[in-house]
């Protein structure tokens, strides 16, 4: 029976012919199979949280969040397994109570883990990798239905690391964790001048550290986090753009915010050396043509280097700069006109928000994209898993 599927901001919509919900690896690989019996693509969705092409499909839509919850925790090498359709925010909690926590989160809690891991979800902190970065093992389903330990093969996991569900249906994902640890925030509100002089020194002496430039009154919104081991101190919520104060507790606390107004994004991760000059040609196209209809911040982080092969910040640190624009506002000409600055420095963008980055492009930016497509070829030789959008990139 078709149904309508749309993404978090209703950017993307489509109607699936099936959407199913395994419970178990076999009622899984049986979905593969019997679409690949009957000529079909499957595509798997996390919480739809991407708006680009990488989930959309009129297809077989697979989610798995009948496949939540933790699979082992080792406490010793700070090792855990979730089963893939866990959510971060749950993700977190189970692995509190183990003792653990994840190195790093991105914005918000509300994602797949496996959703995060194949985008490159990131937060931000110099010597903080993205999500994916912290993954050690990858159980998935590939292209013919067989169940796949990428942890043997590190070229393969290199590959799966951030693959946007092109080689196969994550079911396990084991992380390399962290002891748990507390956090303490505070975030103020500045003018704008000084924000730049003072960018260098705040990214080096604090674990994670972000600023959002506001166009509306040209104030820049701070927010640092460093561990601690002082006792919790509540604070009011800092979900709000804009809101000053400390606060701390637990990791998975503190780091995520609670997004109510829901927008469109662009998102490019360029080198990090690069960051302020290309922030400051982004402001000042802003200014120049923008300022009158977006009133939406531009937010500016740093992650450290990684090896996934796909990954926006694989082989050099780097700095994100995203731009926003609410949902039921245009945004396409907006992001189109500020795009090409991103580009002009090697950058990639998000995989999961809005861009028109072609194969082309894309292989340009990536050295290891014909490394990834013979991977890609090897996992799913019948291409189950190309979408018409998927498909556009690699074959
Ligand atoms: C409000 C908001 C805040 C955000 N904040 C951040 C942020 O701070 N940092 C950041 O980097 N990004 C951020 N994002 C982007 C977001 O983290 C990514 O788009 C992420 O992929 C969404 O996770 P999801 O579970 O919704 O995955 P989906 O969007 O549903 O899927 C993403 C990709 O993962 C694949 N996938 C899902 N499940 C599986 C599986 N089991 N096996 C294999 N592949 C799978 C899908 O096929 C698709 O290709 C934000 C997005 C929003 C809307």
């Amino acid at each position: 029976m078709v149904s309508t599927w749309s993404n978090w901001s209703g950017a993307v919509v489509c109607r699936p012919e099936s959407i199913v919900f395994p419970r178990t690896e076999d009622e899984l690989s049986a979905v593969v199979r019997q679409a690949g019996e009957d000529g079909q693509t499957v595509r798997v969705v996390g919480t739809g949280h991407s708006s680009t092409g990488i989930v959309g499909t009129d297809q077989v839509l697979v989610s798995l969040d009948r496949m939540s919850g933790l699979v082992s925790a080792d406490r010793e090498t700070h090792r855990a397994r979730l089963l893939a359709g866990t959510k971060i925010r749950a993700a977190g909690a189970v692995l509190l109570e183990q003792g653990l926590a994840m190195e790093n989160m991105g914005d918000i809690d509300v994602q797949a883990i496996a959703g995060a891991v194949g985008t490159g979800t990131h937060g931000t902190g110099r010597t903080l990798g993205n999500i994916p970065s912290r993954v050690t093992d990858i159980r998935m389903v590939n292209g013919a239905g067989e169940l796949v330990d990428c942890g043997a093969d590190p070229e393969l996991l290199r590959a799966a690391r951030v693959s946007i569900g092109a080689l196969g249906i994550f079911t396990e994902i084991e992380l390399q964790c962290l002891p748990a640890y507390r956090l303490h925030e505070r975030t103020w509100v500045e003018p704008f001048a000084g924000t730049m002089e003072n960018l260098d020194a705040r990214i080096a002496e604090n674990r994670s550290y972000e600023f959002f430039w506001m166009p509306a009154n040209d104030k820049t919104y701070h927010k640092v986090l460093n561990i601690t081991t002082e006792a919790s101190m509540a604070g009011n919520s800092k979900s709000a753009i804009g809101s000053e104060g400390e606060r701390i507790g637990w990791s998975p606390q503190i780091i995520p915010s609670v997004r109510e107004n829901k927008f469109h994004e662009m998102e490019y991760a360029i080198p990090a050396e690069a960051g302020p000059e290309c922030f400051a040609r982004v402001r000042e196209r802003f200014l120049a043509k923008h300022a009158a209809s977006v009133q939406w911040p531009v937010e500016y982080r740093t992650v450290a280097a990684d090896d996934a092969m796909l990954s926006p910040h694989g082989g050099r640190a780097s700095v994100t700069i995203s731009l926003h624009q609410a949902a039921h506002l245009p945004y396409r000409e907006f992001f189109e006109d500020i795009q090409p600055i991103f580009w002009e420095y090697g950058g990639r963008s998000h995989w999961g928000k809005f861009n028109t980055m072609d194969r082309a492009q894309l292989s340009a930016v990536y050295p290891e994209w014909d490394a990834f497509g013979a991977i890609r070829e090897r996992m799913d030789p019948g291409g189950r898993f190309l979408s018409p959008y998927l498909a556009s990139l690699f074959v």
